[in-house]
């Protein structure tokens, strides 16, 4: 059996929690300044039609925010965000809708370094606790198979290795489960030019890596 080594644990820190009101009264006046002052920089105009030219399959983390990533504004991205950007039917289902509706051309599967899922999913088979809710485990789950055959690999000795491969390895999973798992997007890859992508932020560096981009411009109608 594959030796087990520590991976890096989720850091939690020793923060203040922000109860519920003022959590809801920072929105609140957070909006009330997007009104006033973004009015001035942004069009309303998309009200009644969108465009986004991208999709982004992306983690729900909060450090990683795809509209300020990438530098768009309002209509530009349609954003699907999930722990773990794992793919579940109702991601499938979003991308189709955008792509068929939007005429969207390009989805991105967004992972970012120190993914807490991924963390969790690592953390779950070296300890496996039993305890987690069935809808947490529906997540750990579907991370569980692209990252278990890496415990076994040649970085499983080393955590932080282990860890970044185990970020890639998950994104790679979600990019070949958006192009084979679905009948109307295979069919939009073949037929009109759909490219289904991988990357990874560095919330280090704020830079995003695409792993295969050499794939769009190939697939270009
Ligand atoms: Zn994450």
């Amino acid at each position: 059996m594959a030796r087990r080594p520590a991976v890096p644990r989720i850091a939690t820190g020793n923060r203040k929690v922000i109860p519920a009101p003022e959590a809801l009264q920072r929105l609140r006046e957070g909006n009330r300044r997007f009104v006033t002052e973004a009015t001035s920089r942004h069009s309303f105009k998309m009200a009644e039609a969108q465009e986004p030219f991208a999709i982004i399959l992306g983690c729900a983390d909060s450090r990683v925010p795809a509209e300020i990533v990438f530098d768009q504004g309002l209509g530009d991205l349609f954003v699907i965000r999930v722990a773990g950007n794992i793919v579940a039917p109702s991601q499938i289902g979003s991308v189709e809708f955008a792509a068929e509706r939007y005429h969207t051309r390009l989805v991105v599967v967004l992972g970012h370094s120190r993914c807490g899922a991924v963390l969790a999913t690592l953390e779950e088979m070296q300890r496996p606790k039993g305890s987690q809710s069935r809808n947490l485990r529906s997540i750990v789950d579907r991370v569980r198979p692209s990252v278990e055959p890496l415990l076994a690999g040649p970085h499983s000795d080393n955590p932080d290795a282990l860890v970044e491969q185990a970020v890639r390895a998950n994104v790679r999973v979600s990019v070949g489960q958006l192009r084979h798992g679905s009948d109307v997007l295979e069919q939009l890859i073949q037929e009109r030019g759909l490219a289904v992508v991988g990357a990874e932020y560095s919330l280090e560096t704020g830079v995003v890596d695409f792993f295969d981009e050499e794939t769009v411009s190939k697939k270009e109608p």
